[in-house]
């Protein structure tokens, strides 16, 4: 490829959602109707983008969603009544809690009241530990799509060393477990990190979740290397509003073999990623109840 080629996320998030919608097809010849219930509690202006996104990529996979609101004084105990009403009809798959939830509501005690079966975010325990351990499990939709545009622009991802900086549970941490389930060479980089900049130079792979914006330039990449920027900060520039990565994508992109950028990398593939985790939920709960 040439240098600094563009991995067009878009595009790759359109095949991955032709994927599902056939998926989908298929499933409902073997009278199996995909279903997502998202939660959404609270008016976090953010969070309704967010969940009228996903619901409007579900309808178009032709997945049926269901959309429940609860207002954000809510209280845990009505949250988790609804967690457990929905992990007990066998006509919902997938399960999804729209984060952050209000401040007096414990986030960790509502994704451990998911399914793991239907948790198609991929945050409850079981998952994780699942995905450390190398099971077949429901895994985070951001470095799941992160994994789908490496292997699209690299093939096999074995022996590559990939830096991963950030250690986020969403992002960071299971990015990492991906790619070392694929058999490339990890390291992780935080705040705490020493001799950041040389370590990531050493990377085949560099995936940037830190949220801070044009962290990574030049310095910090290896002649050659493929570089997925998960990052999506808003900065004032010239007197306007713009998104930029964690990645100098200026500096960066021609040193690169290949790059994501932002917008329209890693952003569209979290939720094609989403729909296509809510057909596996479907299609594996449906393949145990058959074997019960
Ligand atoms: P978090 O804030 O949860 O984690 C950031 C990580 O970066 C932490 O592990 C932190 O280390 C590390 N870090 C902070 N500063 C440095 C530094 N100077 N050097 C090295 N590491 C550092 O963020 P998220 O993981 O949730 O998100 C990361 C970015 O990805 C954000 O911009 C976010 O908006 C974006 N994002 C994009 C998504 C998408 O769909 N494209 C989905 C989710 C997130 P420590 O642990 O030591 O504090």
């Amino acid at each position: 490829a040439a240098p600094g080629q563009l991995i067009d996320g878009k595009a790759v998030a359109a095949q991955v959602l032709a994927e599902v919608t056939a998926d989908v097809i298929t499933l409902k010849i073997e009278g199996i109707e995909p279903a997502l219930a998202v939660v959404l509690v609270g008016d976090d202006p953010a969070s309704h983008v967010y969940v009228r996104n996903k619901v409007l990529r579900a309808g178009e996979a032709g997945i049926r969603s269901l959309e429940y609101r609860l207002p954000a004084e809510a209280s845990a105990a009505e949250v988790l009544a609804l967690v457990a009403e929905l992990n007990g009809d066998a006509s919902v798959h997938g399960i999804l809690v729209q984060l952050p939830l209000p401040r007096h509501i414990d986030e960790t005690a509502v994704l451990q009241a998911i399914d793991p079966a239907k948790d198609v975010d991929g945050f409850h325990s079981e998952n994780v530990g699942g995905l450390s351990q190398g099971r077949d499990v429901l895994v985070p939709c951001t470095p799941a799509g992160c994994m789908r545009l490496l292997r699209d622009t690299l093939g096999d991802l074995a022996g590559k060393h990939a830096v991963v900086i950030g250690r986020s549970n969403i992002v960071g941490k299971p990015m990492a477990a991906l790619l070392l389930a694929a058999d490339c060479t990890v390291t992780v980089l935080h705040s705490r990190s020493k001799n950041a900049q040389a370590l990531c130079r050493k990377a085949d792979i560099v995936v940037a979740a830190v949220g801070r914006p044009r962290m990574i330039d030049a310095e910090w990449i290896k002649p050659g290397a493929v570089v997925i920027d998960v990052g999506i900060n808003r900065i004032e520039e010239d007197g306007k509003s713009r998104l930029v990565g964690d990645v100098d994508f200026a500096k960066v992109q021609p040193l690169t073999a290949a790059i994501t950028p932002v917008p329209g990398g890693v952003g569209p593939m979290t939720i094609a990623l989403l729909m296509q985790n809510t057909v596996t939920a479907a299609r594996q709960q449906h393949a145990r109840q058959a074997a019960s």
